[in-house]
Order: structure tokens, then C-alpha cells, then sequence
């Protein structure tokens, strides 16, 4: 497995190819400004105690308060975590939204904990991590297996010792408990209009194809968009397998079979494929909805999408980059085509501080024109600088954080 944070830096030195910027800058951009790693006790149902490892990176705060998610996974580790906070500085200015960049984690399965032990785990990252939080500090928000009950489990601990009330030091938070509305979808509708703002520039007309790997809150909704925008879904995967349909699958369905089996493995009318082979296929769209490291410099050169429309942080290595440009395959970034997220959590800060609740069409439509603006800037940018669009987004990110 290569080290994702590596990857980030090299990134970086790769945008400083194609445009210069001054050494001290990038330097900094190099190094996060804080990482922090606790332990954290859990007494487990039967009553044994367990420790976890949690971690918290404030990579860069230049633009606003350090923003991003915590991740429950049981790879999670700081070189991960780093390079997540990372993509989150260039991310938010990217989206050229008020935040800097910041990323948490534990180190666990929670498949194998009880609903108790979650609970508990998720309030002990919070006591564990309290000085560094704060709306205008530190700002996280769900990523990985983590969702709006565990951010109403940690903003309610964040409250109980502290006299800050307003719900703003998380994000993501139930649309009942001071969430926004629209947040749920948020990062694959951002990535549906970065998509549309974008495909006429590269050709990509019509109805098209569309394979997505993963199928949790981001992948789940990206399918159930993409459908409802016109595009046949022909595959879709899990942690525990891949499925396919040349004439379509019916997302609606799919979702539902995967509630009640666990897995979309099995779901009637499709074939299950492997996970490496869905990736291959022959279709328009690739959607990476899932975790880093999927399209690689050993799968790269049987990429047949068109497109790759990186949901997932960091799914694409720079090698891979490398090959999918010169096979002419367009990839839109990760810090352009997933920055939907982060900018409705923003929009929940914003409204948590003002005591402010917005429609959910206020929501998209304020999204929409971000995307669309910032989806056209990368793209001029690539133009300019006769580079591929990752780069055009990191000029960019780096241009104004500079
Ligand atoms: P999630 O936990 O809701 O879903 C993850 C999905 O990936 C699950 O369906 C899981 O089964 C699947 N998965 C795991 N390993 C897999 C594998 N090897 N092959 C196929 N599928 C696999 O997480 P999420 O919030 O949807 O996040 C997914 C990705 O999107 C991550 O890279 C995350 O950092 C990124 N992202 C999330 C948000 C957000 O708002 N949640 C915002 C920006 C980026």
C-alpha cells in the first residue's frame, strides 16, 4: 500500500513543475502545523478496557479554522490522517471557502463494536481532543463510517464541557440536531455539478454510463443523482464485492438489498464481478467513492472509463495520473469533484453562528454556483498551464493560499 501522504507531497512538487512558487511557501504547504495522537480508554460491554489510538492533524488554518472529518477506520493511521489534512487546506481553497484544513481519526473496525462502545469511543476522541476544538479553531465533521449520530453524540460532549453552544464546532450533524439540510447529499450533488459544468468542455455529452465504487453516503447518493440526472448505472461495489448491469441497475434497489443482506453482493438480476475488475470496465464515468489508492500504475493502462470523477479522497496515485493523461482519460481531482462536503458544512458554520436555517434549495443553489464558478477555474487553469486538471486545482489551491 503506497503512503498516501507521500503521495500528497509529491503531488504538490508536481503543481510546482508546471508553476512556481516560492520555497518557503511550499515548504510550509509540507508540513502540517500540529499533529496530535491520544489514546483513548473504552470499557467494552463486557467490561473489559480497551485502548484506541486516535489522531487529529491541523495541517494549515491561513484561510480560517482548521475543517475536516474524522475517519473510523482500522487502517487509519497519521500518515493517512496527514495526508487527508493536506488535501483538506488545498480543498477549501479550492471551493475558496473560509477554512483551512484539518482531518481525525481512530484506528478501529466499527463493525465490531456495539452501538454503546461507539458512543462511548466517539465521546472519548472528543474529551481526548478538546483543547484543539472550537468553531473558530477546529471544526470536524464525518468521513469514513462515521455519520450524523456520531457528530450529535460529539457535539453534545463538546457541550457538556464547555460553555460554547451554538452546534458549530461540528458539522454534519442531523438536519434535528442544528445540521444543514442538504449536507447528506452534498458532496456527490457537488460532484454532479462540477460533472455538468465541466462536461461539455470535454465531450461528454448525452446520456452516459456510470461505475462507482463504493456505495456508503457518498457513493450511495452519487448513484442515486446520477441516475435521477439521466445516466444508466451499469456497476456498483461494496467492502464486500462488486455487481454489474450492461442495461442498468435500479439504485434505489440496490440500496435497499444492501440494507437488508449487508452487501450489494447477490442483488437480483446483476452479475457480481470483482472489485478490481469493476474498476476496468468499459464505461463513461468512473466514480471512486471509497477509500485512496484504487487506480494505481498497475490497473492504470485497463482504465476504460472516459472519465474519472474522484468522489473518494485521494483514489488516484500520481503514476496513475500520469498514465490515464496520456490515454487521454480526463480526471477531475478530488479537491474539486468531492469539495461539495466541505462547502455545506461550511454553510452549516455559517448558519450554526447566525442562527440562521436555510432552505434546502437556498443550499444547492448557493452550492451550484460555487461548483460551477471553481469547476471552470481549474479547468482554465489546466488550459494555461497545458496540464492535466489535478494540477490546474493545485495551482490554483496554492495561488490563493499563497
Ligand atoms: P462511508 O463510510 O459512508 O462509505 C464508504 C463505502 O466504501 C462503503 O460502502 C464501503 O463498503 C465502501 N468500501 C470500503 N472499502 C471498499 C473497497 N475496497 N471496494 C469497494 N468499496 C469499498 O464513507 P463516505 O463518507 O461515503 O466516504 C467515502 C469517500 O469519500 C472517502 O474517501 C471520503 O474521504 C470521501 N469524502 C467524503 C465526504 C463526506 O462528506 N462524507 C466528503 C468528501 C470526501
Amino acid at each position: 500500500m503506497q503512503n498516501p501522504f507521500e503521495n500528497a507531497l509529491n503531488q504538490i512538487k508536481r503543481a510546482v513543475e508546471v508553476k512556481e512558487f516560492p520555497k518557503s511557501f511550499i515548504e510550509r504547504l509540507m508540513h502540517p502545523d500540529r499533529q496530535v495522537r491520544i489514546s483513548i480508554p473504552l470499557v467494552m460491554d463486557d467490561g473489559t478496557e480497551k485502548i484506541f489510538e486516535g489522531y487529529r492533524v491541523e495541517h494549515n488554518n491561513k484561510r480560517g479554522p482548521y475543517k475536516g472529518g474524522i475517519r473510523f477506520h482500522q487502517d487509519a493511521d497519521m500518515n493517512e490522517v496527514n495526508a487527508l489534512a493536506l488535501w483538506m487546506t488545498l480543498k477549501c481553497a479550492v471551493a475558496n471557502i473560509p477554512m483551512g484544513g484539518g482531518k481525525g481519526g481512530i484506528t478501529v473496525d466499527p463493525k465490531t463494536l456495539s452501538q454503546n462502545e461507539l458512543e462511548n469511543l466517539s465521546r472519548g476522541w472528543v474529551r481526548g481532543m478538546l483543547p484543539l476544538l472550537g468553531p473558530y479553531k477546529d471544526v470536524p465533521a464525518p468521513d469514513v463510517n462515521t455519520n450524523g449520530q456520531i457528530m450529535s453524540w460529539m457535539v453534545d460532549e463538546y457541550e457538556k464541557l464547555t460553555d460554547e453552544k451554538s452546534g458549530a464546532t461540528f458539522t454534519g450533524k442531523p438536519v434535528s440536531n442544528r445540521g444543514s439540510e442538504g449536507r447528506e447529499e452534498a458532496t456527490s450533488m457537488g460532484g454532479l455539478y462540477v460533472f455538468n459544468a465541466l462536461r461539455e468542455s470535454l465531450n461528454l455529452e448525452g446520456s452516459l454510463s456510470v461505475v462507482i465504487q463504493g456505495l456508503g453516503n457518498v457513493g450511495g447518493n452519487a448513484a442515486l443523482l446520477f441516475e435521477a440526472d439521466g445516466h444508466k448505472i451499469i456497476a456498483l461495489s461494496d467492502s464486500k464485492g462488486a455487481i454489474m448491469n450492461e442495461e442498468g441497475l435500479s439504485v434505489k434497489d440496490v440500496i435497499e438489498f444492501k440494507k437488508q443482506t449487508g452487501s450489494v453482493v447477490g442483488f437480483p438480476g446483476s452479475k457480481e464481478i470483482s472489485q478490481s475488475e469493476l474498476l476496468t470496465l468499459a464505461c463513461d464515468i468512473l466514480i471512486p467513492s471509497a477509500l485512496e489508492n484504487q487506480i494505481t500504475a498497475e490497473n492504470a493502462k485497463d482504465i476504460k472509463a472516459r472519465l474519472v470523477l474522484e468522489l473518494a479522497n485521494g483514489p488516484t496515485t500520481p503514476e496513475a495520473d500520469d498514465i490515464l493523461f496520456a490515454k487521454g482519460i480526463y480526471v477531475v481531482p478530488d479537491i474539486l469533484a468531492n469539495s461539495g462536503g466541505v462547502t455545506v458544512s461550511t454553510f452549516e458554520w455559517e448558519q450554526n453562528l447566525k442562527g440562521e436555517k436555510w432552505t434546502k434549495e437556498e443550499v444547492f443553489e448557493k452550492l451550484k454556483e460555487k461548483m460551477e464558478k471553481e469547476a471552470n477555474n481549474v479547468l482554465d487553469n489546466s488550459r494555461k498551464y497545458e496540464t492535466d486538471l489535478r494540477r490546474g486545482a493545485f495551482i490554483l489551491a496554492m495561488e490563493r493560499l499563497s
